[in-house]
């Protein structure tokens, strides 16, 4: 029996590869991706490859939170953000800047008991509380 291969001819796999099976039988594509680097998520980003990666994965993190970018500055970057703002983000990480806009790494909100704010829209990312919440509680540990 010959298996064809899935409805779609490129498609990703749990390990964020890229397959394509109009080049090869299904039982051999699997074997060999086109991208070995295409769909997961980096704690590390070095390139513009990895920042793709995790475009691409999208902004939740299986079993644990929302992610976040993290910039070389510190300050976090929401998922919608970065996508938007790629073009600068990948200027950034290619040239080595420090200029507010190079990502070098994720967050996520699952493995923080702290919340996080975009740097640049204000959004508020927490696993725990809504931003209501969290404010009503800060103020009360300020009282004390
Ligand atoms: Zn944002």
């Amino acid at each position: 029996m010959k298996i064809t291969g899935s409805s779609q001819p490129l498609f990703t796999l749990s390990d964020g590869m890229l397959y394509d099976s109009r080049k090869l039988p299904w039982s051999e594509c699997c074997a060999n991706p086109v991208r070995a680097i295409y769909s997961q998520l980096f704690h590390a980003i070095e390139t513009t490859e990895h920042m793709r990666a995790c475009l691409r994965h999208g902004a939740y993190c299986y079993g644990s939170g929302e992610i976040m970018f993290v910039c070389s500055d510190g300050a976090c970057l929401c998922f919608k953000c970065a996508r938007e703002e790629y073009a600068q983000i990948s200027s950034s990480i290619r040239e080595g800047f420090s200029d507010g806009w190079r990502v070098i790494g994720l967050w996520d909100s699952g493995s923080s008991d702290e919340p996080e704010y975009c740097a640049h829209c204000n959004k508020f990312v927490s696993a725990y509380e809504e931003e209501s919440e969290y404010l009503e509680r800060i103020v009360e540990e300020q009282g004390e």
